[in-house]
This record gives C-alpha cells, structure tokens and sequence, in this order.
C-alpha cells in the first residue's frame, strides 16, 4: 500500500514509519519539522519505497495514497504551548486538509487523538464513553479542545462523506527519540538525572499518569488501521503511578543520590489518568507488552548515548536544545 504518514519526522511517527517500511509498503512522510528531525527518518532517505515531503498541513496539499496515518501536531505541553493559535490551526485546518484529502482519494484516515480530550477527568479510570472535563479557555485548551474538534471534524466526514475513519485516544507514551528538550516527564526527569540535576516535580507529585513504551503503542495503531472498527479506542498502558514514584524509580535507575525539586503544578495539569483498555483487547486483542522498567532501560539508553555525544560536543544535537524551531 502506499501510506501518508503526517508528522512522521516525530517521535511516534518515525517509530511507526520503521513499522511500515519493515512491512514493505510505500511510505510518504510529511512533516514541518517543527518538532520533528530528519535524523528520525534518517536511514530512510534514498529508499526507492520512502519520500519526505516538507509540507505544513494548514495548507491544502494533493497526494495519493490508500492509507492516511495523521499524527502532525506538537504534543509536549511546552511545545504546543509555544504558539497556541499555531496549534489550534493545526489541529483544526490541518485535519480537515487531511480529510478533504481522504475523501478525494478514498484512502482510509486514522486520527491520533488523546488522552486529553478527558481532560482532567471525573470518571477513573478512563473509559471511550466518558466526554470529559475539559476547560475551553485554558493554556491547555488550544490542545485539547483542537483534538476534541479534529475527532468531531472525522466522525462528520465520515457521516457526510462516507470517508472511512480510525480514531485512537493515545495515552501518555515514552521511548527512543523523544527530544532532550521536549518537556515532558520522562524526557525531563531521564535527562536530568543523566545530567546530575535535580529533578523537577510539579506540585506535589501526587498526580498520576501511565506510560505507554512507544512499539506497544504502534502495534495498536495498525491493528485498528486494518480492522473494521472506527474507535475512539483508547490505547494506553493501564499500569498507574504517581509522578513521584515515576521520578523515584528514574533516579534509583540512573543516579541514586540525586535530589528532587519540588516546582509550581501548571494550570489544568489533569490530577489522575489511567485508561480502561477493555475496548482495544477486545476489539484488537490488543494490550500493552513492554513493562516500564524495560521500556525505561531502552529509553535511558537512548538519552545517554546522545547526551554523551553532546558533552564531547556533537554538533548535530545542539539544534535539539532550546525552543523549537519556528513553524
Ligand atoms: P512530536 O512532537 O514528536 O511529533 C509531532 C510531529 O508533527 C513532529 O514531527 C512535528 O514536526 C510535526 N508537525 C507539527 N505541526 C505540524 C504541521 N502544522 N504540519 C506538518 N507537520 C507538523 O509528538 P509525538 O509524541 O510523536 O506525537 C504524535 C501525535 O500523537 C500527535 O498528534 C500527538 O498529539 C499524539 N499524541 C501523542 C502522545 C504522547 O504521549 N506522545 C499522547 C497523546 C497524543
Ligand atoms: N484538500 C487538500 N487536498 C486534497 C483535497 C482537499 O488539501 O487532495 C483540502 C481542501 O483544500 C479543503 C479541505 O481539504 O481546504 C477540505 O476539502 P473538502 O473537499 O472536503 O471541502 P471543500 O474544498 O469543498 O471546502
Ligand atoms: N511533570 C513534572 N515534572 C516535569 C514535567 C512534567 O512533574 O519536569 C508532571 C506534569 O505536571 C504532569 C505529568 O508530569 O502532571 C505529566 O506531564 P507531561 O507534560 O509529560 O504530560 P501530560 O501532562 O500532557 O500528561
């Protein structure tokens, strides 16, 4: 098949993009590289199966493909938050590009969705049925209320336009590649700990979230692409922990005697989050398989070989480093 892949240049998308070119289909990845890098696609360039295409998806764009894989958004809070109109538009406008282009090609569409559309939830764990607490004004909101409208924006072309739709409601998920500076917890709390900085909590650490190792969650994705269910399905790991137990286990694993700072809870951090999966195992026999000890040790590994490339000055990371480049 040929497969559009948008923000395949990024963390689940490079991860899913070696999926699909290991399985022997055409790839297309397009990508702003607004948070994305060439070095995640990197061992594809010049794969007669493989194109990159630097492309916006606010901006209408006309491709063939049988299967569209729509992942183009900023995901780290500090990085949507960066430009918020930017992300509501990508959200908005990129999805219905991606759509129009799905109805005109035929090609089946799948919606990376999230967690978020819960927002901070009142019903635990997180069931597909539940429609959230979501504040429409926040510094979240651009994210959140952007997704809510990307899954409204595929359910109406498929009622209108017979488009045919996949949407999954991705939990949080950690592995390889995510960048040094992406913000979020398990980038942050690994990076510090290698670093010997202290590690920083937000609030009281009391929150909780569940992490999902990154090939657990690409597994999901293409089970759903190729069954006959539409979704939302939710597709998380349901293992729950306090984010201080997260920077506990990081800091016994990487740096024992390191120190833990305690920073200010940002506005709307959601205070517990934990997806009830019976909808991906029964209708995909889908269920995560990479425990977070393990996933941690690969993705530790990861972050150490790159950090210790940057402390003997490796130029191709310092791009990494400091605010994303502009959109
Ligand atoms: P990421 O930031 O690594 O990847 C996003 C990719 O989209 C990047 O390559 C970026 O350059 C590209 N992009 C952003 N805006 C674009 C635009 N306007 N046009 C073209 N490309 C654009 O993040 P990720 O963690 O890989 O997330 C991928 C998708 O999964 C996102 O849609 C995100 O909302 C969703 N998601 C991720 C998580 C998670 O825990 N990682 C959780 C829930 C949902
Ligand atoms: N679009 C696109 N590529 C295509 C087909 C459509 O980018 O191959 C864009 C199109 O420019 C429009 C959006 O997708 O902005 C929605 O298209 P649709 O045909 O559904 O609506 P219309 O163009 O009639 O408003
Ligand atoms: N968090 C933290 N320290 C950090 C980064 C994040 O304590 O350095 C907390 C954050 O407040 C939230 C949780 O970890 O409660 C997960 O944050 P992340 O940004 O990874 O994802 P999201 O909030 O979108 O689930």
């Amino acid at each position: 098949m040929r497969i559009l892949v948008t923000g395949g240049a990024g963390f689940i998308g490079s991860h899913l993009i070696d999926r699909l070119m290991a399985e022997n289909h055409e790839v297309l990845c397009l990508d702003n590289f607004f948070t994305g890098h060439k070095r995640n696609i990197l061992k594809w360039l010049g794969n007669p199966n493989f194109e990159l295409i630097r492309h916006d998806v606010t901006e209408p764009i006309r491709l063939e493909a049988d299967q569209i894989y729509h992942l183009a958004c900023p995901a780290s809070p500090q990085h949507y938050q960066y430009n918020p109109v930017k992300t509501i538009k990508t959200n908005v406008m990129g999805t219905l590009n991606m759509l129009g282009l799905a109805k005109r090609v035929k090609a089946r569409f799948f919606l990376a969705s999230t967690s978020e559309v819960y927002g901070d939830p009142e019903v635990h764990p997180q069931t597909e049925d539940y429609r959230g607490n979501v504040n429409p004004i926040g510094i979240r909101s651009c994210y959140d209320e952007g997704k809510r409208v990307a899954e409204t924006l595929a359910f109406d072309y498929m009622r209108q336009n017979d488009v045919q739709i996949r949407v999954v409601r991705i939990f949080n998920t950690y592995g390889p590649r995510m960048l040094e500076n992406d913000g979020r917890v398990v980038s942050n709390f690994i990076v510090q700990a290698l670093r010997n900085h202290p590690l920083t909590v937000y609030g009281t650490g009391s929150q909780t979230r569940s992490f999902c190792y990154v090939s657990d969650l690409v597994e999901g994705f293409i089970r759903l692409m190729n069954s006959d269910h539409t979704g939302p399905v939710n597709l998380g790991n349901p293992d729950e922990y306090t984010i201080l137990q997260l920077a506990q286990t990081i800091q016994e694993m990487i740096n024992p005697t390191g120190e833990i700072k305690y920073e200010p809870l940002p506005q709307d951090d959601p205070r517990r989050r934990k997806p009830d999966i019976t909808r991906a195992k029964t209708w995909l026999g889908w269920q995560p398989t990479v425990p977070l000890k393990e996933g941690l040790t690969r993705t530790i590994a990861d972050f150490r070989s790159r950090i210790t490339g940057e402390t003997s000055g490796n130029a191709l990371l310092a791009d990494t480093i400091g605010a994303p480049s502009s959109p």
